[in-house]
Parts: structure tokens; C-alpha cells; sequence
């Protein structure tokens, strides 16, 4: 033990699965790693050891992140649009990859998320960023596991990241070619969605195409996820034996959005994971709703807030259904795209719609690490990681906790919570063009 040992006190605990603690609690860490974790009844610390008090603190396991893209977080861009196609337009790779390092950071740092999952990102970006982790090139990071490129049909939504493929042969290719560049899991865009010109009410794969995919990511061991907005990509998904299904929003031709029982069913009784990034456009929604208060909105900002409440109100009844209807492999995504660093409002979100806070704190960590396959982490429990989140509060008895940070520990590392300044929520955009002044005109006199 040779003095170093680090002991994390506060008043409760939950350790990710089941047990909590309410009156006091201890976890001892030594190399990385947790070595004991104690209620009330715990022993004093071991000589010499360093001891971290938070009198008021709720310790849990760090939280896991199950859809993140980390070449975006482009909220507040300093210039011009930010769809997608103008992201993808302007900004380099190498700007890409520099932003994945600030997002990460912004996610450990702010909101206590000590691993996540990227679920696609353009050409090599977030394998290059694996990489770099696993050469050891910095530690201040939330473990990550990535697609590389998410598979989507040609034309399809996120085509942007360079990874079409058509036809079962392809599919399969494709999913070969991500494992040989290192993808630790594969992803698929099951429907159109936010990209220009595809269809969130249609399913993009045929289920034998997606057959192709489910087989050969298997028997490689690779988890299999996919993006489901259109009801008809549900089904497919649950055809082809996808491990877990992303949004699930019942989108049908006819614009509305029908939750069907039968299929919620299927999804339960397939054992699948069910990833309803709950969040998705909530802040839109909430500064939309802000801007109505001061001034009358534009058709086109009316128009979006009709569509973000639309797809709140949606997304709370349908996993508050699934729950009534036994549903219990619930993981948190927070589909981070223009914010990193908002986490528990997803946590919140998933209160309001049904969940217990206890089932709420395992979709955000031992749920997300069975799902991910990150064996270490979402557990607080001897040999596991010692990735630890200290909130003010006990989360268990108002969820709302779990937004309020006080300490992050990453593999044994006690961070530090003044840093985060280093990483600064920002524009993250390409630099704005810069304006030459134009030469004075010059007046040939002949
Ligand atoms: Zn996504």
C-alpha cells in the first residue's frame, strides 16, 4: 500500500447497481484502482493515506456517456450556420480532432462522464483520438470507445463521414474495414435523420443488408448499434438482432409520431439496449421558449419550436411507456452535438419521465458499461476503475444532484475542478475568414 491510498468520504453512496448508503461512506482507492468501499460502519483511513472530505457529498460511479459525437460540440459558432453540412463544410479534420480533446475534457471536468461511446464521426478523427489515448498521450480523459465512421446507405444521414455502403457485400466490407482501423463497436444509421436530404420517416437498410452487418460485427465481438427515428427502422433493427437501438422515435409517413405497443413489446423481449437520448434539442427547446418571452418569434423559429416540443413530449411518453411495460435496459446518451459538458439533464428528463432515480443511475452507469462493454467502469466496487463522481446531495432523493460536481476522479486521478477554464465552452468553429481590406480602386486615365 506504501501510503498511497486515497479516501473519498461523504455522507451517501450509490454504487451503481444496488446498494446505497445513506449516512455516511468511504471509498478507498490505491493504484488506480478501488480497493474497498464502505458504509457507515467503514474503518478509519489507513495511515498516511490522502483523505478527501465531503461532508455533504453523494459519491457514485463516474458517469458514461453512450452517444456522444465528439468532432461536433459547435454551439455558439462564432460566424455563419451551423447545420451539419456547413460543419462538415468548413472544418478541417485536424480541427475536428482538436475539438474532440476540448469536448472530452468539457465532459469529464464539468458533468463527472468518465467514459463514453462515439457514435460516428468523419474519416479517421476518432480513431486517430483512440489511438493517441492509447498511446498515453494524455490522461485527463474519459475512457472512450468508437465507430470510427458510422455505416449509413449512400445519401444517407451522415454520409458526410465517408463510410457508404449498399448491399449486403458492402455492408459487410464495411463493417470489415472498421474493425481492421480499430473500431471497438459498429454503428449504423438504420433511417434518414438531421443530414440534408434524408428522411427520418423512412428505414434507410433492408433487413438484409442489416443481417449482413449484425453477422459480421459478432464474429468479430463487436456490440451493434443503431439509429432508429422511422417505426419501419425499429422493426428492421429488431429483425436483423441490433444489441442496442438508438432514439426510437416511431416517426411514420404521415409525420406523427405512434408509439406501437407491439413493437415496444418486441424491443423488451429481445433483451435489447434502449438508448433514448432523451435530451436531444431539449436547450434548443428551452432558448426558443427564452427568446418567445422577450419578442415574438420568426415563422422559421416557431417552426423549430413546434418541432423540439413535439419531439420532448414524444420522447418522455415513450420511455415512460416502455418503462410501465417492464423495459429496464435503459443507458443515457446524451447525443452531445452542440454541448459537451450537459449531462444530467438527460438524467432529469428520464425522472420526468418515469424512471425511478435508481433505474436513472444505472442507465448512466453500470446499464451504459454492460451495454458498452466497458467492464471496468460503471461500478463502484473492489478491482473496478477508480473512476469516481462526488455530487453536492444525494441523487437518489432529488436527481437534480447529479448536476451539481463538486470532484471527478479518473483512474485513481484526483482532478482538478479549477481547471476547467483550460478547456472553455466556446465557438469551436472554424476561424471566421479573414477580411482583406479591398485595394483602393484605381482609376486608369488614359
Ligand atoms: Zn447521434
Amino acid at each position: 500500500m506504501d501510503g498511497h491510498t486515497t479516501v473519498i468520504r461523504g455522507r451517501s453512496l450509490f454504487d451503481g447497481v444496488d446498494t446505497e448508503h445513506r449516512e455516511g461512506a468511504s471509498v478507498w482507492i490505491e493504484a488506480g484502482r478501488i480497493r474497498a468501499v464502505y458504509g457507515r460502519e467503514g474503518p478509519p483511513p489507513p495511515p498516511g493515506a490522502r483523505v478527501l472530505d465531503f461532508p455533504d457529498g453523494g459519491i457514485l460511479p463516474g458517469f458514461i456517456d453512450t452517444h456522444v459525437h465528439l468532432i461536433l460540440g459547435t454551439a455558439h459558432r462564432n460566424h455563419g450556420p451551423k447545420s451539419y453540412n456547413h460543419v462538415m463544410g468548413e472544418d478541417s479534420d485536424a480541427l475536428m480532432l482538436l475539438r474532440c480533446v476540448r469536448n472530452g475534457y468539457l465532459h469529464l471536468m464539468k458533468a463527472g462522464v468518465t467514459a463514453m461511446r462515439d457514435v460516428g464521426a468523419r474519416n479517421r478523427i476518432t480513431l486517430d483520438l483512440k489511438e493517441g489515448l492509447s498511446a498515453g498521450l494524455f490522461h485527463a480523459f474519459p475512457a472512450v470507445q468508437v465507430c470510427g465512421r458510422s455505416i449509413t446507405m449512400t445519401g444517407g444521414h451522415f454520409h458526410f463521414c465517408n463510410e457508404e455502403a449498399d448491399g449486403p457485400e458492402a455492408c459487410r466490407l464495411a463493417v470489415r474495414r472498421l474493425v481492421k482501423e480499430g473500431a471497438d463497436f459498429i454503428k449504423v444509421m438504420g433511417s434518414g435523420g438531421g443530414t440534408y436530404i434524408t428522411d427520418a420517416r423512412r428505414a434507410s437498410y433492408t433487413v438484409e443488408e442489416l443481417r449482413a452487418i449484425v453477422d459480421e460485427a459478432h464474429r468479430h465481438g463487436k456490440v451493434t448499434t443503431i439509429h432508429c427515428l422511422a417505426t419501419q427502422s425499429v422493426v428492421n433493427a429488431l429483425d436483423a438482432g441490433f444489441d442496442c437501438i438508438e432514439h426510437y422515435e416511431f416517426q411514420e409517413m404521415d409525420y406523427t409520431r405512434n408509439f406501437n405497443r407491439a413493437i415496444g413489446r418486441r424491443m423488451i423481449d429481445q433483451d435489447v439496449w434502449l438508448s433514448p437520448t432523451i435530451q436531444t434539442g431539449y436547450r434548443r427547446m428551452e432558448s426558443l421558449r427564452a427568446l418567445r418571452d422577450r419578442r415574438p418569434l420568426t415563422p422559421g423559429e416557431q417552426e423549430a419550436l413546434t418541432y423540439f416540443e413535439w419531439k420532448q413530449e414524444g420522447q418522455l411518453y415513450v420511455t415512460g411507456e416502455l418503462y410501465r411495460m417492464g423495459a429496464r435496459k435503459f443507458i443515457m446518451g446524451t447525443d452531445a452535438i452542440a454541448e459537451f459538458g450537459d449531462y444530467a439533464i438527460g438524467l432529469e428528463l428520464l425522472v420526468a419521465a418515469g424512471l425511478p432515480t435508481k433505474d436513472t443511475l444505472r442507465a448512466a452507469t453500470s446499464n451504459a458499461a454492460a451495454a458498452c462493454g466497458f467492464d471496468d467502469a460503471g461500478m463502484l466496487a473492489p478491482g473496478k476503475a477508480a473512476d469516481v463522481v462526488v455530487v453536492r446531495g444525494n441523487p437518489l432523493d432529488d436527481i437534480r444532484a447529479t448536476g451539481d460536481v463538486v470532484q471527478v476522479v479518473k483512474g485513481g486521478f484526483v482532478l482538478p475542478m479549477d481547471s476547467l477554464a483550460l478547456f472553455p465552452h466556446g465557438p469551436g468553429a472554424a476561424a471566421p475568414p479573414v477580411r482583406r481590406r479591398r485595394p483602393d480602386p484605381q482609376v486608369i486615365r488614359t
